[in-house]
Protein backbone atom coordinates (compact mmCIF):
# COMPACT_ATOMS: atom_id res chain seq x y z
CA UNK A 1 0.00 0.00 0.00
CA UNK A 2 0.72 3.91 -0.42
CA UNK A 3 1.19 4.25 2.97
CA UNK A 4 4.34 1.86 3.25
CA UNK A 5 6.63 4.08 0.31
CA UNK A 6 9.09 5.70 1.72
CA UNK A 7 9.12 9.59 0.46
CA UNK A 8 10.17 9.64 -2.96
CA UNK A 9 14.15 11.37 -3.09
CA UNK A 10 14.56 14.40 -4.22
CA UNK A 11 11.61 16.16 -2.89
CA UNK A 12 10.91 19.81 -2.78
CA UNK A 13 15.07 20.31 -2.81
CA UNK A 14 15.85 19.36 -6.17
CA UNK A 15 15.20 22.55 -8.89
CA UNK A 16 16.78 20.15 -12.06
CA UNK A 17 14.75 17.57 -13.00
CA UNK A 18 15.31 13.67 -14.52
CA UNK A 19 16.03 14.57 -17.89
CA UNK A 20 14.96 12.29 -20.82
CA UNK A 21 18.29 11.25 -21.56
CA UNK A 22 18.22 9.70 -17.92
CA UNK A 23 15.44 7.37 -18.17
CA UNK A 24 17.66 4.40 -18.16
CA UNK A 25 17.54 1.57 -16.38
CA UNK A 26 20.28 3.04 -14.24
CA UNK A 27 18.25 6.00 -13.16
CA UNK A 28 15.68 3.01 -12.39
CA UNK A 29 18.02 1.68 -9.41
CA UNK A 30 18.62 5.03 -8.76
CA UNK A 31 14.73 5.36 -7.85
CA UNK A 32 14.17 2.07 -6.53
CA UNK A 33 16.54 2.86 -3.85
CA UNK A 34 14.01 5.50 -2.40
CA UNK A 35 11.09 3.02 -3.21
CA UNK A 36 10.26 -0.56 -2.39
CA UNK A 37 10.12 -2.49 -5.33
CA UNK A 38 6.11 -3.33 -5.71
CA UNK A 39 3.83 -5.16 -7.71
CA UNK A 40 1.40 -2.77 -9.55
CA UNK A 41 -1.96 -3.96 -8.05
CA UNK A 42 -4.05 -0.69 -8.22
CA UNK A 43 -3.66 2.44 -10.79
CA UNK A 44 -4.82 5.68 -10.17
CA UNK A 45 -5.55 8.01 -13.17
CA UNK A 46 -5.78 11.72 -12.53
CA UNK A 47 -7.64 13.51 -15.61
CA UNK A 48 -8.74 17.22 -15.65
CA UNK A 49 -10.97 17.51 -17.99
CA UNK A 50 -14.24 15.67 -18.47
CA UNK A 51 -13.86 15.47 -22.39
CA UNK A 52 -10.57 13.60 -21.70
CA UNK A 53 -11.88 11.07 -19.31
CA UNK A 54 -14.75 9.81 -21.24
CA UNK A 55 -13.09 8.42 -23.39
CA UNK A 56 -10.74 6.95 -21.54
CA UNK A 57 -13.35 5.42 -18.72
CA UNK A 58 -15.06 4.01 -21.86
CA UNK A 59 -12.31 2.29 -23.79
CA UNK A 60 -11.06 0.76 -20.30
CA UNK A 61 -14.64 -0.05 -19.63
CA UNK A 62 -15.07 1.33 -16.23
CA UNK A 63 -18.63 2.39 -14.29
CA UNK A 64 -18.97 5.73 -11.95
CA UNK A 65 -18.43 4.94 -8.40
CA UNK A 66 -22.37 5.22 -6.95
CA UNK A 67 -22.60 6.08 -4.23
CA UNK A 68 -19.22 8.47 -4.64
CA UNK A 69 -15.98 7.29 -3.50
CA UNK A 70 -14.72 11.01 -2.95
CA UNK A 71 -18.00 12.28 -1.70
CA UNK A 72 -18.75 15.96 -1.70
CA UNK A 73 -18.25 18.55 -1.34
CA UNK A 74 -15.15 17.86 -3.28
CA UNK A 75 -16.13 18.59 -7.06
CA UNK A 76 -14.19 15.39 -8.57
CA UNK A 77 -15.57 12.11 -10.16
CA UNK A 78 -14.21 8.30 -10.10
CA UNK A 79 -14.71 5.71 -12.46
CA UNK A 80 -13.24 2.36 -11.63
CA UNK A 81 -12.82 -1.38 -12.69
CA UNK A 82 -10.66 -3.93 -13.40
CA UNK A 83 -8.41 -3.82 -16.99
CA UNK A 84 -5.33 -6.19 -17.37
CA UNK A 85 -6.11 -7.90 -13.86
CA UNK A 86 -5.45 -4.46 -12.32
CA UNK A 87 -7.77 -2.29 -10.06
CA UNK A 88 -8.52 1.11 -12.44
CA UNK A 89 -9.65 4.01 -11.28
CA UNK A 90 -9.85 7.21 -13.50
CA UNK A 91 -10.62 10.17 -11.51
CA UNK A 92 -11.60 13.71 -12.68
CA UNK A 93 -11.44 16.83 -11.46
CA UNK A 94 -14.95 18.03 -12.09
CA UNK A 95 -16.92 21.46 -12.33
CA UNK A 96 -16.31 24.46 -11.40
CA UNK A 97 -19.35 25.53 -9.51
CA UNK A 98 -19.26 29.02 -10.16
CA UNK A 99 -19.08 29.11 -14.00
CA UNK A 100 -19.46 25.56 -14.65
CA UNK A 101 -16.78 24.68 -16.93
CA UNK A 102 -13.86 22.20 -15.89
CA UNK A 103 -11.75 22.66 -12.94
CA UNK A 104 -8.07 22.68 -14.68
CA UNK A 105 -5.25 23.70 -13.04
CA UNK A 106 -3.11 22.82 -10.34
CA UNK A 107 -5.26 23.60 -7.10
CA UNK A 108 -7.88 21.09 -7.77
CA UNK A 109 -5.20 18.68 -9.36
CA UNK A 110 -3.52 18.67 -5.95
CA UNK A 111 -6.69 18.14 -4.05
CA UNK A 112 -7.90 15.67 -6.30
CA UNK A 113 -4.84 14.01 -6.52
CA UNK A 114 -4.83 13.92 -2.52
CA UNK A 115 -8.28 12.48 -1.78
CA UNK A 116 -7.85 9.71 -4.55
CA UNK A 117 -4.87 9.07 -3.10
CA UNK A 118 -6.84 8.25 0.31
CA UNK A 119 -9.78 6.73 -1.01
CA UNK A 120 -8.06 4.20 -3.20
CA UNK A 121 -4.54 3.60 -2.19
CA UNK A 122 -3.02 3.43 -5.56
CA UNK A 123 0.10 1.82 -5.97
CA UNK A 124 0.79 4.04 -9.12
CA UNK A 125 -0.45 7.51 -10.21
CA UNK A 126 -0.91 8.59 -13.52
CA UNK A 127 -1.65 12.44 -14.42
CA UNK A 128 -2.87 11.98 -17.99
CA UNK A 129 -4.43 14.68 -20.38
CA UNK A 130 -3.70 16.99 -23.16
CA UNK A 131 -0.46 19.40 -23.59
CA UNK A 132 1.22 21.81 -25.54
CA UNK A 133 4.18 20.27 -27.38
CA UNK A 134 7.88 21.59 -28.11
CA UNK A 135 9.14 21.09 -31.26
CA UNK A 136 12.73 21.68 -30.11
CA UNK A 137 12.06 18.97 -28.32
CA UNK A 138 10.76 16.27 -30.82
CA UNK A 139 7.20 16.71 -30.47
CA UNK A 140 4.51 16.69 -33.17
CA UNK A 141 0.83 16.83 -33.05
CA UNK A 142 -0.93 13.44 -31.78
CA UNK A 143 2.30 12.63 -30.00
CA UNK A 144 2.32 10.79 -26.64
CA UNK A 145 4.68 11.82 -24.20
CA UNK A 146 5.94 9.32 -20.91
CA UNK A 147 7.47 12.24 -18.36
CA UNK A 148 10.84 11.74 -17.05
CA UNK A 149 10.14 14.52 -14.18
CA UNK A 150 7.60 17.03 -13.54
CA UNK A 151 7.80 20.88 -12.59
CA UNK A 152 6.67 24.26 -12.85
CA UNK A 153 7.40 27.24 -14.77
CA UNK A 154 4.88 29.81 -13.34
CA UNK A 155 6.26 29.91 -9.79
CA UNK A 156 8.64 32.50 -8.77
CA UNK A 157 10.16 33.06 -5.62
CA UNK A 158 13.58 34.83 -5.45
CA UNK A 159 14.09 34.11 -1.27
CA UNK A 160 16.22 31.27 -0.56
CA UNK A 161 14.68 27.99 -0.47
CA UNK A 162 11.48 28.99 -1.18
CA UNK A 163 13.39 29.55 -5.20
CA UNK A 164 13.20 25.81 -5.08
CA UNK A 165 10.27 24.95 -3.53
CA UNK A 166 8.67 27.40 -6.21
CA UNK A 167 10.56 25.57 -9.32
CA UNK A 168 8.83 22.22 -7.32
CA UNK A 169 10.29 19.89 -9.51
CA UNK A 170 9.79 15.76 -9.03
CA UNK A 171 11.39 13.08 -10.65
CA UNK A 172 8.95 10.78 -12.38
CA UNK A 173 9.36 6.96 -11.80
CA UNK A 174 11.63 5.90 -14.34
CA UNK A 175 9.71 3.69 -17.30
CA UNK A 176 12.19 3.04 -19.82
CA UNK A 177 10.87 -0.64 -20.93
CA UNK A 178 7.25 1.15 -21.07
CA UNK A 179 9.05 3.76 -23.29
CA UNK A 180 10.42 1.14 -25.62
CA UNK A 181 7.34 -1.32 -25.31
CA UNK A 182 4.90 1.55 -26.88
CA UNK A 183 7.65 3.51 -28.51
CA UNK A 184 6.57 6.81 -26.59
CA UNK A 185 8.76 10.13 -26.64
CA UNK A 186 10.03 11.03 -23.26
CA UNK A 187 10.90 14.42 -21.28
CA UNK A 188 9.92 17.17 -19.02
CA UNK A 189 6.06 18.03 -18.09
CA UNK A 190 6.15 21.39 -16.73
CA UNK A 191 2.76 22.92 -15.34
CA UNK A 192 1.37 26.63 -14.62
CA UNK A 193 -1.92 28.24 -14.37
CA UNK A 194 -2.46 29.48 -17.69
CA UNK A 195 -3.10 28.02 -20.94
CA UNK A 196 -0.41 30.89 -22.51
CA UNK A 197 3.01 31.93 -21.15
CA UNK A 198 4.67 34.76 -20.13
CA UNK A 199 8.43 35.51 -21.20
CA UNK A 200 9.92 34.52 -18.03
CA UNK A 201 7.30 31.32 -18.12
CA UNK A 202 9.29 30.34 -21.70
CA UNK A 203 12.65 31.27 -20.22
CA UNK A 204 11.98 28.81 -17.01
CA UNK A 205 10.53 26.03 -19.44
CA UNK A 206 14.02 26.41 -21.62
CA UNK A 207 15.81 25.94 -18.59
CA UNK A 208 14.54 22.92 -17.36
CA UNK A 209 14.12 21.49 -21.21
CA UNK A 210 10.32 20.65 -20.98
CA UNK A 211 8.77 19.02 -23.27
CA UNK A 212 5.06 19.42 -23.04
CA UNK A 213 3.27 21.87 -20.82
CA UNK A 214 0.63 21.44 -19.26
CA UNK A 215 -1.47 22.63 -16.17
CA UNK A 216 -1.73 19.83 -13.87
CA UNK A 217 1.27 17.49 -13.55
CA UNK A 218 3.63 19.23 -11.19
CA UNK A 219 0.66 19.30 -8.45
CA UNK A 220 -0.54 15.82 -9.07
CA UNK A 221 2.76 14.93 -8.17
CA UNK A 222 3.23 17.10 -5.56
CA UNK A 223 0.13 15.54 -3.75
CA UNK A 224 1.60 11.93 -4.57
CA UNK A 225 5.18 12.62 -3.17
CA UNK A 226 3.17 13.62 0.32
CA UNK A 227 2.00 9.66 0.01
CA UNK A 228 5.46 8.31 -1.82
CA UNK A 229 3.55 7.11 -4.17
CA UNK A 230 5.29 6.45 -7.28
CA UNK A 231 3.73 8.78 -10.03
CA UNK A 232 4.33 9.60 -14.04
CA UNK A 233 2.20 11.41 -17.04
CA UNK A 234 1.29 10.32 -19.95
CA UNK A 235 0.53 13.49 -21.86
CA UNK A 236 -0.95 13.67 -25.50
CA UNK A 237 0.33 16.37 -27.93
CA UNK A 238 -2.90 19.17 -28.91
CA UNK A 239 -0.79 22.23 -29.92
CA UNK A 240 3.02 23.16 -30.20
CA UNK A 241 4.05 26.09 -27.69
CA UNK A 242 6.88 26.78 -30.25
CA UNK A 243 5.47 27.16 -33.41
CA UNK A 244 2.92 29.05 -35.40
CA UNK A 245 -1.25 29.31 -33.47
CA UNK A 246 -3.05 27.09 -35.56
CA UNK A 247 -6.19 28.39 -37.43
CA UNK A 248 -9.38 27.59 -35.08
CA UNK A 249 -10.53 24.39 -37.86
CA UNK A 250 -7.28 23.17 -37.23
CA UNK A 251 -7.03 23.45 -33.69
CA UNK A 252 -9.96 21.20 -33.20
CA UNK A 253 -8.82 18.76 -35.41
CA UNK A 254 -5.39 18.96 -33.77
CA UNK A 255 -7.90 18.17 -30.33
CA UNK A 256 -9.39 15.78 -31.97
CA UNK A 257 -6.04 13.33 -33.06
CA UNK A 258 -4.19 13.82 -29.85
CA UNK A 259 -7.43 12.89 -28.08
CA UNK A 260 -7.86 9.30 -29.81
CA UNK A 261 -3.62 9.24 -29.68
CA UNK A 262 -4.71 9.42 -26.18
CA UNK A 263 -7.57 7.17 -26.08
CA UNK A 264 -5.64 4.09 -27.64
CA UNK A 265 -2.64 4.64 -25.39
CA UNK A 266 -3.57 4.66 -22.26
CA UNK A 267 -5.19 0.89 -22.24
CA UNK A 268 -1.74 0.01 -23.29
CA UNK A 269 -0.05 1.70 -20.83
CA UNK A 270 -2.16 -0.14 -18.36
CA UNK A 271 -1.52 -3.38 -20.21
CA UNK A 272 2.07 -3.32 -19.92
CA UNK A 273 1.99 -2.09 -16.17
CA UNK A 274 -0.17 -3.98 -14.37
CA UNK A 275 0.89 -6.94 -12.51
CA UNK A 276 4.76 -5.92 -13.09
CA UNK A 277 7.43 -4.79 -10.59
CA UNK A 278 8.21 -0.87 -10.37
CA UNK A 279 11.50 -2.22 -11.50
CA UNK A 280 10.13 -3.68 -14.47
CA UNK A 281 8.88 -0.93 -15.93
N1 LIG B 1 -6.67 21.71 -25.58
C1 LIG B 1 -7.67 21.90 -24.56
C2 LIG B 1 -7.43 23.15 -23.75
C3 LIG B 1 -8.32 23.23 -22.58
S1 LIG B 1 -7.87 24.21 -21.19
C4 LIG B 1 -9.07 21.88 -25.13
O1 LIG B 1 -9.44 22.76 -25.88
O2 LIG B 1 -9.81 20.95 -24.81
C5 LIG B 1 -6.40 23.58 -20.66
C6 LIG B 1 -6.34 22.11 -20.35
O3 LIG B 1 -5.64 21.48 -21.40
C7 LIG B 1 -5.56 21.85 -19.09
O4 LIG B 1 -6.06 20.73 -18.42
C8 LIG B 1 -4.14 21.64 -19.59
O5 LIG B 1 -3.43 20.70 -18.81
C9 LIG B 1 -4.31 21.16 -21.02
N2 LIG B 1 -3.48 21.81 -22.05
C10 LIG B 1 -3.50 21.44 -23.37
N3 LIG B 1 -2.63 22.18 -24.09
C11 LIG B 1 -2.06 23.07 -23.23
C12 LIG B 1 -1.07 24.10 -23.38
N4 LIG B 1 -0.51 24.38 -24.55
N5 LIG B 1 -0.72 24.81 -22.29
C13 LIG B 1 -1.28 24.55 -21.11
N6 LIG B 1 -2.20 23.59 -20.91
C14 LIG B 1 -2.60 22.83 -21.94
Amino acid sequence: MVDECKPARNSLEADVVTLASDASEEAQQQYLQSHADKTIQTILLLVAMEAEATPMVEALGLKADSPPVIPPPAPCHSFSGRHAGANVHVVCFGKCKATGVDNVGTVPAALTTYLAIQAFKPDIVISTGTAGGFRSRGAAIADVFVSTGMVNHDRRIPIPGFDKYGVGAFDAIPTPHLQKALSLKAGVVTSGNSLDYTAEDMARMVQHEAAVKEMEAAAVAWSADLFGCPVFCIKSVTDIVDGERPAQEEFLENLHKAAGALQAVVPQVIEFIAGKRYSEL
